[in-house]
């Protein structure tokens, strides 16, 4: 990006013409294409032409999307799906078969786990380690070993995989590194700088930002040598090698197992992109106050962010991310029961979902990871009594002032 993140965001449509002088790609809703010369049709499925067959495949609405979301992580193509666990699940679909290895971080968003225990029903071994030591992870490599799977700040402890290293590793052993760049918005970081091939970023949270549009998106940055990777088909083999990871995506993904995004969806998120770096700017800002906070309340008994100089990735997390992320997770004290205390909040939302514009506080066990029972929860480090905060735009002096009167309540 020559120029700056919003600049380049705000004024990407207009890179090519746009009917009308229009300053948004429109919302195209045709689900077929038409073309006046039948040859036309045929060049375009035969991948001779560039165009549009089907909505299912693409469309000029989500592939505006898709090129802000690939300015925005720096990469070289992107595809996007009908949410960020569609994107998630696009990876396995599309690029691993039965008896391939991924290493997958520990700590990781519920959903995206228990997605694991389905491929590994499937016959793809998932080992899971903590992915705060590269140590761990070259320790769990096998030959059958094709990805590495982490979050950047992990979903919701907050725990800052050992991105660097990690990403160095993949490169010399030539496997696969996939970044989940959700917690921390490419506003916040570029895994590309840390050699990650393929980033996902939930569309629905930070780059959306309203709370009222579902969307993934993985992008390829670049950085992968498909050449060297064994389970790119024939077909796609004919594009050039750059394009192979994505084209896999977007046919055996997204074109077979058909989540993609509504046109009417992708609009909304351009729209909600355009203010992204604004709205993450103040979220985190407020974050670390209401951390820092609850960090010297007697009633608190733990706080994770990384943000906080007692962190055990504030270094880390200094050196890789702009600001430490808009989500951190607390402990009261024994004895303050969590539903009392939440209900003492006047303006945190009791719900789940995270960047959004409004502050949104839940207790992880009993909602998001209630699923997985205490053994799980137990083995990512969440303790039964985890509270996960994720800030929003309002003003900070008004969150500061309710956390403060709810603590001070017991
Ligand atoms: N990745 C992370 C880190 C998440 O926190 C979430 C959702 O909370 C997802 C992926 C899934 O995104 P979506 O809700 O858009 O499917």
């Amino acid at each position: 990006m020559a120029q700056g993140f919003t600049t380049t965001i705000l004024h990407n449509d207009r890179q090519s013409p746009i009917e009308h002088g229009s300053v948004h790609k429109p919302i195209h809703t045709s689900v077929t294409y038409g073309y006046d010369d039948a040859r036309d049709l045929a060049a375009v499925f035969q991948g001779k032409k560039s165009g549009y067959r089907y909505g299912r495949q693409g469309n000029p609405t989500v592939s505006a999307l898709e090129d802000k979301i690939t300015k925005m992580e720096q990469g070289v193509a992107s595809v996007c799906f009908a949410s960020g666990m569609a994107a998630i699940a696009a990876i396995p679909q599309a690029l691993l078969k039965c008896g391939d290895h991924v290493v997958s971080s520990l700590f990781l968003f519920g959903n995206t786990s228990n997605l694991w225990q389905t491929t590994s029903n499937l016959g793809i071994q998932v080992s899971y380690v903590d992915a705060t030591s590269v140590d761990h992870i070259a320790a769990a490599i096998t030959p059958a070993t094709r990805m590495v799977f982490v979050e950047t700040i992990a979903n919701p402890r907050t725990q800052v995989a050992d991105l660097e290293k990690i990403g160095a590793l993949c490169q010399a052993r030539g496997i696969l590194f996939v970044v989940d760049n959700t917690m921390t918005s490419p506003y916040l970081f570029c895994p590309k700088s840390v050699k990650a091939g393929l980033v996902v970023n939930s569309l629905t949270k930070a780059i959306s930002g309203h709370g009222d549009v579902l969307g993934g998106c993985v992008t390829d940055t670049g950085a992968f040598d498909w050449r060297s990777y064994p389970n790119i088909a024939a077909n796609i083999q004919k594009q050039p090698e750059t394009m192979w990871g994505i084209a896999q995506l977007r046919s055996k993904a997204l074109r077979d197992f058909g989540a993609c995004l509504a046109p009417e969806s992708a609009h909304q998120i351009a729209i909600g992109a355009e203010t992204m770096a604004l709205r993450v700017e103040r979220q985190c800002s407020t974050a670390l106050q209401l951390s820092e906070l609850l960090a010297t309340h007697k009633n608190v008994a733990n706080v994770y962010y990384p943000g906080l100089k007692n962190h055990p990735q504030h270094a880390l997390s200094s050196k890789l991310f702009h600001a430490h992320g808009s989500i951190f997770s607390f402990e009261l004290k024994p004895g303050i029961d969590c539903y009392d205390f939440l209900n003492q909040l006047t303006l945190p939302i009791s719900a789940t979902h995270l960047g959004d514009n409004r502050t949104l506080i839940l207790p992880v066990a009993q909602t998001i990871f209630y699923e997985m029972g205490p053994e799980r929860r137990a083995a990512m480090d969440i303790a039964e009594s985890l509270i996960r905060v994720s800030v929003g735009i309002e003003d900070s002096a008004d969150l500061l002032a309710d956390f403060r009167q709810a603590l001070n309540r017991f």
